[in-house]
Parts: structure tokens; C-alpha cells; sequence
């Protein structure tokens, strides 16, 4: 028999609850990760949205980030949604939080400003057949990727909202509350290949 994926979700602030929910849809064993010992056993693992510095203070508060980077570096991936994605980028154009620089990009926090501060709009996302319902909220968008950073998603104006670097991934939205389970599809292949 073929061992389960051991996937988890931080749940330290924001909608870890959802992408709990989410991920119970597939054959993967879920955990709800609140102290670092608990990363050992993950073969993937996803930062939720919510809010960056709140989170950042915690992953810095509960010392994960170290730990975090020493499991992508045996293989293990990750996957941050909005203030996830805020969290794990290279560099940011505000000043907080400080990122953990996982993933090659440059993010811009609250880019929609407060004209339209969520939103909703479908889109074509690389790897996915059908386009998919995109939910915004307060939502960062990446501003820079490097070489090695794959896009997998724009809107139509050109403005970059999800990429992949190996088994990195990043989303502005927020598929957990979409309703549709294709990004966490994504992100389970991802975590098995
Ligand atoms: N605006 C939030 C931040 O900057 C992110 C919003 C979200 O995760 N939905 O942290």
C-alpha cells in the first residue's frame, strides 16, 4: 500500500480552518500544525491568507521559519495563499513584515486598494483545464519573478497572481473559499511529484 500524503495547514492566524475543510476532499492525511515538531512528518504544507504581520509575528514568535526551510530543502512543499504568498516571497514593497524569502518574487500588499478591496472574477490558471473562480480579498499581487519563477496565472490586465518555483507555490486568492478544489488539486500533485 501506498503511504498517504501528510499535508498541513499553519494554524497560527487567518483560514487555516477552510483549507482544512478543503483538503479533506482528497485521500491525504490533514494536520492543523501549531508548533514546528509537528512539520517533521509533512510532505506538504500551506500557509493561509489572513494577516501577514500577525502571522509573520507568530511563525517568528513559535520559530518556524528555520525549520520551514530546512523541510523544503529535504523536498517538502508549500503553498502560500495571499498573506501566505505576502509571507514567503523574496521581497515585498512595503516594510512588514519581513518575508522569509522561500519564493523568487516581489509582492505588493493590498494592491487593489480600497476601491475595490475583494472581489471575485474567474481565471485561466497553467495546469488547470477549466477556469477557475478567483476570490480576492485585501489581496497582494506579485510585481517581479525571476527566471526560475513560473507564472501560472494573470488577470487580464496583465497583473501576476499565482507562480511556482519547484514545489513553491503562491496564489494571491483564495481558492479554500471558491468552492472549487482544483488549486488544492494542484497543489496535492505538486506535493507528490
Ligand atoms: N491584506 C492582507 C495582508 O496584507 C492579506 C489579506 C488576505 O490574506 N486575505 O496581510
Amino acid at each position: 500500500m501506498v503511504n498517504k500524503l501528510q499535508v498541513g495547514v499553519l494554524a497560527l492566524q487567518g483560514d487555516f480552518a477552510e483549507h482544512i475543510e478543503m483538503l479533506s476532499n482528497f485521500n491525504v492525511d490533514v494536520h492543523k500544525i501549531k508548533n514546528k515538531s509537528q512539520l517533521e512528518k509533512l510532505d506538504g504544507l500551506i500557509i493561509p491568507g489572513g494577516e501577514s504581520t500577525t502571522i509573520k509575528k507568530l511563525i517568528d514568535r513559535y520559530d518556524f521559519e528555520n525549520a520551514i526551510k530546512e523541510k523544503i530543502n529535504q523536498g517538502m512543499s508549500l503553498w502560500g495563499t495571499c498573506a501566505g504568498l505576502i509571507c514567503i516571497a523574496n521581497k515585498l514593497t512595503e516594510k512588514d513584515p519581513m518575508p522569509m524569502g522561500i519564493i523568487d518574487v516581489e509582492v505588493s500588499r493590498n494592491w487593489f486598494g480600497r476601491q475595490v478591496d475583494s472581489f471575485e472574477t474567474n481565471i485561466e490558471f497553467k495546469g488547470i483545464e477549466e477556469n477557475i473562480k478567483a476570490v480576492f480579498i485585501r489581496a497582494p499581487i506579485v510585481t517581479k519573478v525571476k527566471n526560475n519563477v513560473e507564472i501560472l496565472s494573470k488577470l487580464t490586465d496583465g497583473t501576476i497572481v499565482a507562480v511556482k518555483q519547484d514545489k513553491i507555490l503562491g496564489t494571491s486568492f483564495h481558492p479554500e473559499i471558491s468552492g472549487s478544489s482544483k488549486v488544492h488539486e494542484f497543489f496535492i500533485n505538486l506535493t507528490s511529484s
